[in-house]
């Protein structure tokens, strides 16, 4: 069967083409038949769309903002000129769809239906930028595929498990009855690798307790106990937490309330600083990109150093609280693109856990590794670096879905 992935940013569509049998999922994650990206960061007022199929790669300038014709036009590449790989669109079987925000409803993958639309619609206050950008996409599939099944795989999802003490705030118990809670981001990143880990170890997943390190631009843990997420550390939205990029992560409240009387802030400057001005950017002053702030390191830049050394601070403060979360811990896994790439971040964050019986392999560390067991032989936690694989998890829920 033929399975779509559309994967919708506030800035970009990534999507691609999987195909899968129908008698059950490959072992290890397949390539896809073909992908596309439209970015529209690229200048003002219009985008760019990049193609990749049968060995083949297109760059199409797009002229115009609108994201349906865009969309129109990257499916297009699916069935015409050097990227063709499909006689037809109507040989797509189902379309999966990355949704940011599912709230506490949805705990796992579902078909997409009015009520579920709504839903989506419902939580856009949650996650503004995001899930109008999914609802986008949702309806240009149903215009140009016409009744199509659709799915959404919720990245929320895999934290609904997480007990009310972690998903509780301590504030006045109404504001959680009004949906004021932890939901945590990044689920269908944090459940592939935990997937991926026991495959990797040849154990059964029920039998692990997993520390995921999802360090993107955007970054979270998460604590997972027998295949469940039991804790994480984004919350109400993905600003909670570590630092980021350009998100500060976990702050006092205060200091927003401070800006507030004394700075008169508004609401708007307020999610400026804390979500485009603050983490790696904000400190260094250099850039969001680990890659630039690290040339600064070296070039000794004070700014630099301090917002490395904060950056590894935090995340390694995090992981003490989730280890407190499990009770023990059997991996500790690296992914995204800080985690698989960045061996300095994964060096410092495992120094100092003697006590624990973790121990890197410095050289492993350093090999570029992928899908690898970076630890010791006699490490008594194993250090994992996993590729994270999110088309290809929303194609696995689709393929689910499919067969329920
Ligand atoms: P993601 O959001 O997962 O695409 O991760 C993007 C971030 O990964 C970039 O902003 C960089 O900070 C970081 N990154 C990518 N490649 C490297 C690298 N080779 N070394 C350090 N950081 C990297």
């Amino acid at each position: 069967m033929k399975i779509l992935v559309l994967n919708a940013g506030s800035s970009s569509q990534k999507s691609c083409l999987y195909q899968l049998p129908e008698t059950g999922l490959p072992e290890h994650p397949p390539s896809s038949l073909w992908s596309a990206t439209i970015d529209w960061t690229v200048a003002d007022g219009c985008g760019v769309l990049k193609v990749k199929a049968a060995g083949q790669k297109l760059e199409i300038k797009l002229e115009s903002e609108d994201r349906l014709e865009a969309i129109k036009l990257m499916l297009d590449t699916l069935v015409t000129g050097e990227t063709q790989v499909l006689k037809e669109l109507a040989e797509i079987d189902i379309v999966g769809h990355r949704v940011v925000h599912g709230g506490s409803e949805y705990s796992q993958a579902v078909l997409i239906t009015t009520p579920v639309k709504e839903a989506i619609a419902s939580l856009i206050p949650l996650a503004p930028t995001h899930n109008p950008a999914h609802l986008e996409g949702i309806k240009a599939i149903e215009q140009i595929l016409g009744d199509i099944p659709q799915v959404a795989v919720f990245d929320t999802a895999f934290h609904t498990n997480i007990p009310p003490k972690a998903a509780v705030y301590p504030i006045p118990y109404h504001w959680y009855e009004q949906g004021i809670r932890r939901y945590g981001f990044h689920g269908i990143s944090h459940k592939y690798c935990a997937a991926r880990v026991a495959q990797l170890l040849g154990k059964p997943l029920e039998s692990l307790k997993i520390i995921t390190c999802h360090l993107g631009n955007g970054a979270s843990l998460a604590a997972i106990s027998g295949g469940v997420g039991i804790n994480t550390t984004m919350g109400f939205t993905p600003l909670e937490g570590l630092m980021m990029g350009t998100r500060s992560g976990s702050i006092d409240p205060a200091i927003l309330i401070y800006l507030m009387r004394e700075w008169g802030f508004d609401a708007e400057q307020l999610n400026r600083l804390l979500n485009q001005e603050s983490g790696f950017k904000g400190v260094s002053g250099v850039s969001a990109d680990l890659r630039a702030v690290l040339s600064a390191v070296e070039e000794g830049n004070p700014r630099a150093i301090l917002a490395f050394e904060m950056y590894i601070h935090r995340l390694k403060t995090n992981i003490g609280a989730m280890l407190a979360s499990l009770g023990g811990l059997d991996a500790l896994v690296f992914t995204a693109g800080i985690g698989e790439n960045a061996a300095i971040v994964r060096e410092k964050a495992c120094e100092g856990w003697d006590f624990l019986g973790l121990k890197l392999d410095l050289e492993q560390n350093n090999q570029r590794p992928e899908d690898m067991d970076i630890s010791t032989p006699d490490s008594k936690v194993r250090i994992l670096v996993i590729h994270t694989e999110e088309d290809w998890a929303i194609a696995q829920e689709a393929w689910y879905v499919s067969h329920q």
